[in-house]
């Protein structure tokens, strides 16, 4: 299943409507799992990757996902051209991920944009690699018409998921 960990406060309707969208999506339950507290010497904007290093266990089965929720701003990522915002951070194949909402406006009129960004995340550690259609939830989340697109995965990326999660299971 798909553990939702608030590192701040977010309203509960919201995190019903992300637990929705997700359960939807993957297949798996997904509920709110309660907070945690970032450890001491971490300061916004976090450093995405040292936040999942260092954020404390939470109980989980190996093959659960543990999605980290922050209101916070993530540290942007250095590239050669410059520097790209981040909206999130997953390990591929791996258990924990990061998603911030510091760049959604109003998150509880715009739960689907939040959504869209945590099923990116947990999709690469569901093992998924970007997508090239713009509709779907896996295109690369820094370009301008991302935050115009719906909560959903498109067909293909729909039947990696499955296979994916049909695999962890048997
Ligand atoms: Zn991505
Ligand atoms: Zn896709």
């Amino acid at each position: 299943m798909i553990r939702i960990v608030t590192l701040d406060e977010f309203d509960a309707p919201v995190l019903k409507e992300l637990s929705r969208v997700l359960y939807q999506t993957f297949g798996v339950g997904a509920e709110h799992a309660g907070p945690v507290t970032v450890p001491h010497g971490q300061q916004e904007p976090y450093d995405a990757n040292k936040l999942l290093d260092t954020l404390p266990q939470v109980h989980a089965f190996s093959d659960d996902k543990v999605l980290f929720l922050t209101t916070r701003k993530l540290a942007p990522r250095k590239l050669p051209s410059g520097e790209a915002p981040t909206t999130g951070l997953a390990r591929y194949d791996g258990q924990r991920v990061v998603v911030t909402a510091a760049h959604i406006k109003n998150v509880a009129e715009n739960v689907r944009l939040l959504a869209r960004h945590a099923m990116q995340e947990v999709g690469h550690a569901y093992g998924l690699h970007h997508c090239l259609d713009p509709r779907c939830a896996m295109y690369p989340q820094w370009t301008p018409s991302y935050p115009l697109g719906d909560a959903s995965f498109c067909t293909f990326c729909r039947e990696q998921t499955e296979a994916k999660i049909r695999s962890m299971k048997s």
